[in-house]
C-alpha cells in the first residue's frame, strides 16, 4: 500500500490548511511533536474533533485514535463528566481568582488517597513545570546540586533537563557512562555540569556513580517505565535496586509519572510496581484532557514548599478549569473496575498485535503495560535508549504507521512514541484495529 496514493488524496484539506498555517506559524504547528520533522510528513492531519475513541479530520476521515493527545485523553475525547464539570464551573464560578477554592483540597485528598507515596501535593499546569519544581525542591532539600537522569527519557522542555535524547550516540560518550548532549542549541552553557547521564535499566552504572559522587547528587530523576523511547519496561529488580541505593545515599528519588500516572492504575507505576519514590510528578492522565499537573511526595520534603523556602508560584496554578477537570477525571477513573476493563481491552490489543506479527513472520514485538504500548521492529530485545537507536528499524515502523493510518488507525508516526488506550476504547475498536493490523502486516511481509 502506498501512502501517497492512499492517504494523500483523502487528506487534501489538511494539506491546504497546513500550507496556510505554515505561513503564519513556524512549521505550521504549535508543538515540535506535531512537526514534519517529528514524523508528520508530508503534513500533519488537521482535526475537527473527537468523540470517545474516535478522531475526525477536516476531510471527514475517522480514525480509531491511539494518539489520544499524547496521553491526556485517558477517558477518550469529550468525556461527558469532565466536560460538564468544567462548563459548570466556568459558567457559575469563574476561572482564576489568585485565592484558593474549597475544591483544591478535595482534589489533593483524592491524589493522596490514590498514590501511595504522596503525603502532600501542589498543583501546576504542565509536566515541564512539575519536573522543574521537583528538581529544585530536591536540590533545596539535600543541599546538593547534581541530578542523575537517563539517556532517552524526556522530562519536558526546560533548559535543565532538555538533554540526552540524541540519535548520534557515537558522539555521546561510552554506553556505560554517556555524556550530556543538548537536545538542540540555545541551552545556556554550564547547565550540563549539574547533570549526570546514565543508561537506564543498568543498576550497576547507578551504583558506581552513587559510590563515587553520591554526596553531590540531589536526585535521581526517572520515568518508572521508559515512555519516551517507545515503551521500555524496567527489568526485574531494577526499580527496587534504584529505590534501595538512592535511600542509602540520601538522594531524592523522583518518579516522573507524567505518562504512567493515573494510567497504569490509579496509583500510577509506583502503585503497580510497589516502589515508593520520594517525589512524583503527574500531568497528562490527571486532567482528562485539560492542562493540570502536580508535584507530590513526602511531607518532610514538601515542608520546604510549605514554609516558603522553595517557591512554587504561577498565575494559573489550580485555576478553576484545571481543578474541576481533575476532580471529575479522578472520580471517573475511581469507578469500580475501570482499570480492570482498561487493562483487558489493552491486553487484547497488545496480545493480538503480537500474534499478528508472529504469524506474518515480521521481526516485531509489542512492549507495554496496561493502556500503554509500542511496537518495536527489531530482532533484538530493547532495554535502553542505545538498544533502540542501534536495533529498532524506524523506516519499517514508518511503513507500518502509513499502512495503519491508511486503514483508519491513528497513532504517532514516531517509533519512540506510544500507543495509548482510553476507557472509551472497547473490543469493537480493538477488533477493527487488529483487522487493519492483519492487512498491514501482510503488506509489510511481502
Ligand atoms: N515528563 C514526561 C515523562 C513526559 O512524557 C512529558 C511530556 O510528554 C513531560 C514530562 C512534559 O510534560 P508537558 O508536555 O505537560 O510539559
Amino acid at each position: 500500500m502506498n501512502y501517497f496514493s492512499t492517504v494523500t488524496p483523502r487528506t487534501a484539506r489538511s494539506a491546504a490548511l497546513f500550507d496556510t498555517a505554515a505561513r503564519v506559524i513556524p512549521g505550521g504547528v504549535n508543538s515540535t511533536a506535531r512537526a514534519q520533522w517529528a514524523g508528520w510528513t508530508p503534513y500533519p492531519l488537521f482535526v475537527t474533533g473527537g468523540t470517545g475513541a474516535w478522531l475526525q479530520d477536516v476531510d471527514g476521515n475517522r480514525y480509531v485514535d491511539y494518539l489520544l493527545g499524547l496521553g491526556p485523553m485517558i477517558l477518550g475525547h469529550r468525556p461527558p463528566a469532565v466536560t460538564d464539570a468544567v462548563v459548570e464551573f466556568i459558567r457559575n464560578r469563574g476561572t482564576v481568582f489568585a485565592l484558593p477554592t474549597e475544591e483544591e483540597a478535595v482534589l489533593a485528598e483524592k491524589i493522596i488517597a490514590a498514590v501511595p507515596s504522596v503525603e502532600q501535593v501542589r498543583l501546576c499546569n504542565t509536566g515541564t513545570e512539575a519536573v522543574l519544581y521537583a528538581t529544585r525542591l530536591a536540590r533545596a532539600f539535600t543541599r546538593r546540586s547534581k541530578i542523575v537522569r537517563f539517556e532517552g527519557m524526556y522530562h519536558g522542555f526546560s533548559d535543565a533537563v532538555y538533554w540526552s535524547k540524541h540519535p548520534r550516540i557515537d558522539e555521546a560518550g561510552p554506553d556505560h557512562r554517556p555524556r550530556p548532549v543538548a537536545q538542540g542549541p540555545g541551552l545556556p552553557k554550564g547547565v550540563e555540569d549539574n547533570l549526570i547521564i546514565l543508561p537506564w535499566n543498568d543498576a550497576e552504572a547507578l551504583a558506581e556513580v552513587l559510590a563515587t559522587r553520591g554526596d553531590e547528587i540531589a536526585a535521581v530523576l526517572m520515568e518508572p517505565v521508559m515512555c519516551n523511547t517507545g515503551c521500555i519496561l524496567p527489568q526485574a529488580g531494577y526499580l527496587e535496586a534504584v529505590r534501595d541505593m538512592t535511600g542509602r545515599h540520601g538522594v531524592v528519588l523522583i518518579f516522573d509519572e507524567v505518562i504512567t500516572g493515573f494510567r497504569l492504575g490509579l496509583g500510577g507505576a509506583q502503585g503497580r510496581f510497589g516502589i515508593l519514590p520520594d517525589l512524583s510528578v503527574f500531568a497528562k492522565g490527571l486532567g482528562g484532557g485539560f492542562p493540570v499537573a502536580a508535584l507530590g511526595g513526602r511531607r518532610e520534603i514538601m515542608a520546604l514548599v510549605a514554609d516558603g523556602t522553595v517557591s512554587m508560584a504561577g498565575t494559573y496554578t489550580a485555576n478553576g478549569i484545571a481543578v474541576a477537570a481533575a476532580n471529575a477525571a479522578l472520580d471517573e477513573l475511581s469507578g469500580a473496575g475501570v482499570y480492570d476493563r482498561l487493562d483487558e481491552v489493552s491486553d487484547r490489543l497488545r496480545g493480538g498485535l503480537g500474534r499478528i506479527f508472529e504469524q506474518a513472520g515480521l521481526p516485531a514485538f509489542v512492549v507495554g503495560l496496561g493502556p500503554l504500548m509500542q511496537v518495536w521492529f527489531s530482532r533484538e530485545p530493547i532495554a535502553n535508549y542505545r538498544d533502540a537507536v542501534r536495533n529498532a528499524d524506524q523506516a519499517l515502523f514508518r511503513v507500518w504507521w502509513e499502512n495503519m493510518l491508511a486503514r483508519g488507525v491513528l497513532f504517532h508516526p514516531g517509533a519512540y512514541e506510544n500507543l495509548f488506550v482510553s476507557t472509551a476504547h472497547g473490543l469493537d475498536e480493538v477488533e477493527l484495529t487488529l483487522q487493519a493490523a492483519r492487512e498491514s502486516a501482510a503488506d509489510l511481509a511481502r
